[in-house]
């Protein structure tokens, strides 16, 4: 009738007939129960001491098939708050890995950025549906990152530190 009416009718029914076929395999994705586990698994704080990184150290040996070229050049350069994020992001790509034997990944680095997550990796030989999925698992670690201590693991918020935005709980940015 209108364009006004037009939008509207967009907003009601979000799933236009050319849908990519990255959204499809996204679609596919949430539909998949274990990634609801692994929703709820990131979200659950884990409270370390921040000196602890036997956590990250072991990420290596528990998750090969990521650390292919490890050791990485410049290391795990994040704090051992954000252990069991990382942790469980692993385990989830190395799930999804498993689904693609012939697969290879190479991660190239993990670090701390404006207070989020950064995890720069490759995949070769991957299916399209495992690309997007383990795409998918970083970009919701990446979230989670945003609200998490990265010193101690708990729930935490943006602020600066020495001019950097990093995420810090209450108690770990009163000792700054
Ligand atoms: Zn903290």
């Amino acid at each position: 009738m209108n364009k006004k009416s037009n939008s509207i009718d967009a907003q009601q029914n979000p799933r236009p007939n050319h849908e990519t076929g990255d959204r499809q395999a996204s679609q596919m994705v949430e539909r998949d129960a274990t990634w609801d586990a692994f929703v709820r698994a990131l979200a659950e704080p884990h409270i370390v001491d921040s000196a602890d990184r036997s956590g990250l150290d072991a990420l290596p040996i528990r998750y090969p098939r990521l650390f292919m070229n490890e050791p990485l050049p410049w290391g795990l350069q994040i704090g051992a708050g954000w252990t069991h994020l990382v942790t469980v992001l692993c385990a989830r790509i190395d799930a999804l890995l498993r689904q693609a034997p012939s697969a290879r990944f190479h991660l190239h680095q993990v670090k701390e950025k404006f207070g989020g997550l950064r995890f720069y990796y490759e995949t070769h030989g991957a299916p399209e549906n495992i690309k997007q999925a383990i795409r998918k698992a970083v970009e919701q670690a990446i979230l989670v990152s945003h609200e998490c201590c990265e010193r101690c693991g708990a729930m935490g918020a943006k602020r600066y530190s020495s001019g950097y935005l990093v995420t810090l709980c209450p108690r770990c940015a009163s000792t700054l």
